[in-house]
């Protein structure tokens, strides 16, 4: 690619390399929580988390974040481990914070003989109340000069499931003046009498986020820990904890989540739209998830080479999904196999065209591929155009089909349209036509001139085929900043469903491969396909991204 300046990650890395801080080594994570499944500004943080270690001679975990035993399913890590794996990355080991519970343990019994941490009987409302204001200065509860001896035996009995969900938390004792919120008494611990999918019944108190996250890295050694802006708050607690236990010395840094137009990023409200059904699934290719997407037909380059142009940032921004789109178009350009599908289908008969006989036309598969060759399309007597692709009374320089004019068939012949039959109500069913013998594409000795080519199928040998048009999901550039309910703003008219025929090759279609429909767009098949073909229209040919 194009040689770029760095970015401020990258400038942190290179200057801690040169540094030698952790002798030159760089070991980054991936640490999604198993509650979704991932969507593009996951890519981003991917991308951004392993091409770096990647850039850097480094290498990164996948570690999934499951200390919240109510959200999660193993479902959605099997889902994780493959997104990742079609976006094209390898981590170097796969952990679980779940893994870390004992440790984790561990450390807090020592922050409690240390005089770090207490356990508060107090409500949540009687903490709230005690908690001040960023300009007020927070009032101690009345448990928080607790002897380590009964802290001990009270956090023991958290963790035996003595006490009720509810009843008591474990809080680091730090400062209750501080400006940052997070710092007055945070807490780390509390009781859940929740099965979780690795550790079962085993645990009845789990580690809050700022507990578990910033040790784990630790435990892992992980050099650069890459979070998004919502977590600039919590890096002094992040610091604290890890000077304190006087472990591996993890830095976390902070860039902005990836906010799209046209859609929305949280995994929350992906749920929504699962659960209440305005999608079909995770991976409706309406969705901005990784499993939409790929089924929708975009490519791990283009979603790679998204990532890498947007960069990074140390603000909040809204990404126009037309950029997205781009990068789409770009690839499948390169690869797409060219075919040809008429969407509304009006009959062409060759009048002059002997019954029966069929002469075999050879197209170009994808003129930006040399290696691609060629395919074989049998032409014959009774053909299907673009019913837009004859006009009755066209306008001036209309260089398609219209009465007595000529056209080219896109790899075969010349035709000229001799009449146009009508129904009773006038509407035009059928065009009789003749073909020009000598004109067929590569073999052309007919010396004319026809600006026009247009796509069409064999009416004896075209599949019929589903195909599914997809518009934005939402109507508004960006449904999460409107007021109310973001469900509102979602665009009723974003899915429609087309019966086409397409040209016989496309039956032997599969998942993987990519196909521009002349003139329509590029198309990929729909797992959903079985006898009958369908197709998922990934996007159009013309590109309205602006730069
Ligand atoms: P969501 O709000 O969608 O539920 P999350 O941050 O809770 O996202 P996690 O599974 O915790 O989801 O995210 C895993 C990693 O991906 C985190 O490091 C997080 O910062 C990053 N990430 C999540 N959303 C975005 C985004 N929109 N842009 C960039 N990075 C993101
Ligand atoms: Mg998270
Ligand atoms: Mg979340």
């Amino acid at each position: 690619g194009k040689e770029r300046s760095l970015n401020f990650i990258e400038e942190i890395v290179e200057n801690d390399l040169k540094n030698n801080r952790h002798g030159g080594r760089i070991l980054t994570r991936f640490p999604p929580e198993p509650n979704g499944y991932l969507h593009i500004g996951h890519a981003k943080s991917i991308c951004l988390n392993f091409g770096l270690a990647k850039r850097y001679g480094g290498g990164t975990n996948l570690r999934f974040d499951d200390t919240n035993p109510v959200t999660e399913d193993t479902e959605y890590v099997d889902s994780i481990k493959n997104d990742v794996k079609w976006l094209g990355f390898d981590w170097v080991n796969e952990y679980y914070a779940s893994d870390y519970f004992d440790q984790l343990y561990a450390y807090a019994i020592k922050l409690i003989k240390d005089g770090y941490a207490y356990v508060d009987d107090s409500t949540s409302e009687e903490m709230a109340a005690l908690k001040g204001t960023p300009t007020v200065p927070g009032k101690p509860s009345p448990y928080r000069d607790r002897s380590v001896e009964e802290n001990l035996e009270l956090f023991e009995g958290m963790a035996a499931g003595k006490y009720p969900e509810g009843s008591r938390v474990l809080r680091a004792k730090i400062d209750l003046n501080s400006s940052n919120m997070l710092m007055r008494d945070p807490i780390m611990y509390r009781i859940k009498f929740a099965h979780h999918h690795r550790t079962g019944d085993k645990w009845k108190v789990y580690p809050m986020y700022d507990f578990a996250h910033g040790q784990s890295d630790s435990i892992e050694e992980i050099t650069h820990s890459i979070c998004t802006l919502e977590f600039v708050a919590h890096r002094e607690l992040y610091d604290w904890f890890i000077e304190k236990l006087g472990i591996f010395p993890s830095k976390q840094y902070e860039f902005a989540r990836l906010n799209m137009t046209y859609t929305v990023m949280s995994k929350r409200k992906l749920l929504q739209l699962v659960n209440e059904k305005f999608v079909s699934s995770w991976d409706d290719p309406r969705m901005p998830t990784i499993s939409g997407m790929r089924r929708r037909g975009y490519t791990p380059k283009a979603i790679r080479d998204f990532a890498e142009r947007i960069g990074i940032q140390k603000r909040d921004n809204l990404i126009d999904v037309s950029l997205l789109e781009f990068f789409v178009r770009e690839d499948l350009n390169r690869i797409s196999t060219r075919v040809m599908a008429v969407f509304e289908p009006l009959k062409v008969v060759i009048t002059n065209w002997p019954e029966g006989k069929v002469e075999v036309c050879k197209l170009e598969n994808n003129p930006e591929d040399p290696e691609s060759g060629h395919r074989e399309v049998n032409f014959g007597k009774e053909i299907f155009i673009e019913a837009s692709d004859f006009m009755e009374e066209p306008p001036a320089k209309y260089f398609r089909l219209k009465p007595g004019g000529m056209v080219r068939l896109k790899g075969a012949f010349i035709i000229q349209c001799d009449e146009v039959v009508k129904d009773a109500e006038g509407k035009i069913t059928e065009l009789r036509c003749s073909y020009i013998e000598n004109s067929k594409s590569g073999e052309d000795v007919s010396g004319l001139k026809v600006k026009g080519v247009i796509h069409w199928v064999n009416a004896q040998e075209a599949a019929e085929a589903e195909v599914r048009l997809y518009d934005r999901l939402f109507k508004v550039e960006n449904p999460a900043a409107e007021e109310g309910d973001f469900k509102d703003f979602i665009n009723e008219n974003s899915l429609q469903v087309v019966k086409a025929l397409v040209e016989p090759s496309l039956k032997k279609a599969t998942l993987e491969d990519k196909y521009q429909f002349i003139r329509n767009g590029y198309f990929v098949l729909d797992p959903d396909s079985g006898e009958k073909l369908i197709f998922n229209k990934t996007v159009g040919l013309k590109d309205s991204w602006k730069p």
